[in-house]
């Protein structure tokens, strides 16, 4: 089956696009959607991608941290200032998919997957989310309650606020191919 691939240099465009279309998908880093494509995957006919700057742009440098969707693990293990998060990011997968994989794909990765929003459901983090109702801060703990019914809105960014130090934040995930299986169990704790 033929699909239609669209690209939008703006984020508000990519998401007017994925709201109205249901077999619409947004593309991040590709290794869930285009896994899903080259299995035959007959419920996707477009593919949404979106070039905007904002959605990769990291702001790490106060005490409230922001993460455009389409920030890939590798970058956040490039960040020094990003540390807390080196633990949930380097648990995901081997260096290829690190490189291509997103956090904003990560957020509705099927389990065993979703180890980053593992981190940051403990992290209390707000999810911004586009739909057709425009844009809007979302608590992930409600963001991941509605995940399916989230089809259709592009998330734009994450953001948390930075631990007090770095005892306040501890990640472990259990897995029994190490180091690049799915998770048995993924635990995140934060501690205020
Ligand atoms: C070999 C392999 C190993 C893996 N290991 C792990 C692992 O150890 N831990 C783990 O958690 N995951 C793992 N994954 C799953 C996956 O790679 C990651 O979860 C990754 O974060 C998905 O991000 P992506 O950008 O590639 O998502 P994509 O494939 O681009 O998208 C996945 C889903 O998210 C949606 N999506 C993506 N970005 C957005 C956005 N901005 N707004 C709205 N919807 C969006 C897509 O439409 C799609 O439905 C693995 C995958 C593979 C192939």
């Amino acid at each position: 089956m033929a699909v239609t691939v669209k690209t939008f240099a703006n984020a508000s465009e990519a998401a007017g696009a994925l709201s109205a279309d249901r077999s619409a998908r947004y593309l991040g880093g590709g290794t869930l959607v285009m896994r899903a494509l080259n299995e035959g995957d007959v419920s996707i006919s477009t593919v949404v991608r979106a070039s905007d700057q904002a959605l990769t742009r990291i702001d790490a440098s106060g005490p409230r941290i922001m993460l455009g969707a389409g920030v890939t693990f590798a970058r956040i293990l490039a960040e020094r200032d990003l540390a807390f998060l080196h633990a949930p990011a380097r648990s995901i997968g081997g260096p290829a998919v690190r490189n291509m994989g997103t956090i904003g794909g990560n957020l509705f990765a099927p389990s065993p997957y979703g180890d980053f929003a593992v981190a940051l459901l403990a992290l209390d983090a707000t999810i911004a989310v586009q739909g057709g109702f425009g844009t809007r801060d979302v608590p992930i703990e409600e963001f991941l309650q509605a995940r399916d019914r989230q089809a259709g809105a592009l998330v734009l960014s994450v953001s948390c606020t930075r631990p007090a130090s770095t005892d306040a934040f501890r990640y472990r995930k259990i897995a029994r191919i190490k180091p690049k299986g799915g998770s048995v169990i993924t635990l995140a704790a934060h501690l205020p």
